[in-house]
């Protein structure tokens, strides 16, 4: 086992794993931008090296540094989080040719994943379904016209190197398609630097489902099931559970069965997701994730498995140790992601956190970075905190979820705790019958309510 590993994140992820690292024993080195110096990451982890100014390039995505502090401070392997380097091929080759280990897959299959069209030819050949769509990038308007007219009105351009909901544009009709297909592609161009576009038929009530696996270097695959993560706005999610409301234990050991297949064949290992949304009984695959998620915590709850341990263990070669009947499912558990944003117009909030509070409680956990005095940098993402609460069944959780929200105080920034409070004291949400579609109508309501 590793003796100490060097966490290439920020926030609340960088804890998360740290905490993962100190309950194995091993010792953490926390990297920090000059922003960051008092952050809560760089005062718990044993070690902290600065890596840079505050903008992301020069610090969190800067390689040569995180790789520099690796080797001065002796880390063996590189835990990335989510985001940032976490699914950069080149940046896992450059960890592996200096000698230390990442955390995650090979190169050449985040490369795959990373790339939509490559991973949703792989998932073909594996026998996964698909939405149906553009069987590559497309060349031309007139091929995305032809297929438009093949699958059918309403079709959704997406990037081929997309990701957090850029470079995807709606054409509801014909009339639409030209311009959708221009703004996506210079959307992809300036996000992405590549402005590779592919095209799917848009569902219209589908929901996000999207199931988690662990595979290890010696062949062994296994689901620890699904989550759903359909309540979400501008396709970013914004709540989480696990199970989904709509599944049934059949159709999880079904879908289940099928992706563990499908990665046990492309010889896959680390913790993955593939994302499909459900419409009509039926699942259709859009993309996979080669990295641990940032709604990763429900998961755990529901299994009692820690994913970060998972994939550390993974990473120094042990064997999973346990098989697929092993795993069991039990109760229920929703995560909601509180940003510094406004909780009405979602305009960023950075500053000082004057209070705060962590709720508690048997089935409550609050994954969070966040302390009284710490400054909200404005240079990084805007999640503060991710509330995760477990219950026996759907309806505690959600009992729980008001209560916790209840009792958590962040005062001096804005953030999204009262728009999360009033989702949870939705009758429709509670319900459990919702598309996509829902939380973007909710909050327009909301914001004409005021
Ligand atoms: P990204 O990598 O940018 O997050 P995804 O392919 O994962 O993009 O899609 C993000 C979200 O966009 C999905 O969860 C879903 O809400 C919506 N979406 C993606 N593809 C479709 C589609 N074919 N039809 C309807 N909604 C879609």
């Amino acid at each position: 086992m590793f003796r100490k590993i060097l966490i290439a994140n920020r926030g609340e992820i960088a804890l998360r794993i740290h905490r993962a690292c100190q309950e194995m024993g091993i010792r953490t080195v926390a990297v920090h931008s000059t922003a960051d110096a008092t952050a809560m990451h760089v005062r718990l982890a044993d070690e902290s090296v600065c890596i840079g100014p505050p903008s992301p390039r020069e610090s969190y995505l800067n390689v040569a540094n995180i790789l520099a502090a690796a080797t001065i401070t002796g880390a063996e392997a590189i835990h990335p989080g989510y985001g940032f380097l976490s699914e950069n091929a080149r940046f896992a080759e450059m960890v592996e040719a200096h000698g230390l280990t990442f955390i995650g897959p090979t190169a050449e299959h985040i490369r795959m994943m990373g790339d939509k069209i490559a991973a949703k030819d792989a998932m073909r050949r594996l026998g996964v379904p698909l939405v149906p769509g553009s069987p590559g990038a497309l060349a031309s308007i007139d091929e995305a016209r032809e297929i438009a007219d093949q699958i059918l009105y309403p079709v959704l351009i997406k990037a081929a190197a997309g990701g957090g909901g850029r470079g995807m544009k709606v054409a509801r009709s014909a009339d639409e398609l030209e311009e959708a297909w221009q703004v996506a592609r210079t959307e992809a161009k300036a996000a992405f630097g590549d402005d590779a576009v592919y095209m799917e038929k848009y569902l219209d009530r589908p929901r996000h489902i999207e199931m988690q696996v662990l595979a290890d270097n010696h062949g062994n695959v296994v689901h620890l099931g699904e989550r759903d993560c359909s309540l979400q706005r501008r396709h970013q999610k914004l709540v989480e559970e696990a199970g989904s409301p709509v599944l049934t234990a059949a159709d999880r050991e079904a879908l289940g069965t099928t992706v563990t297949a499908a990665l046990k064949q492309l010889g896959y290992r680390n913790a993955g997701t593939l994302e499909f949304l459900w419409q009509d009984g039926q699942f259709a695959f859009i993309e996979m994730n080669t990295r641990l998620q940032v709604e990763h915590p429900v998961t755990e709850m529901v299994c009692n498995i820690d994913l970060v341990k998972e994939q550390i263990r993974i990473a120094a070669g042990e064997k999973l140790g346990y098989e697929q009947k092993d795993i069991r499912f039990q109760g229920h558990a929703i995560e909601c992601r509180i940003t510094a944003e406004d909780p009405l117009t979602f305009a960023p909030s950075p500053g000082r956190v004057t209070t705060f509070h962590a709720p508690g409680g048997l089935g409550v956990r609050m994954d969070s970075a966040l302390y009284a005095g710490y400054n909200v940098p404005p240079y990084y993402d805007s999640l503060v905190a991710k509330l995760i609460v477990y219950g026996a069944n759907r309806q505690e959780a959600i009992a729980r979820a008001r209560r916790a929200l209840d009792e958590t105080v962040v005062d001096g920034i804005n953030t999204t705790l009262t728009l999360h409070q009033k989702i949870m004291d939705d009758p429709e949400f509670q319900s459990g019958d919702y598309t996509i579609h829902w939380l973007e109508k909710f909050v327009a309501r909301e914001v004409e309510g005021t």
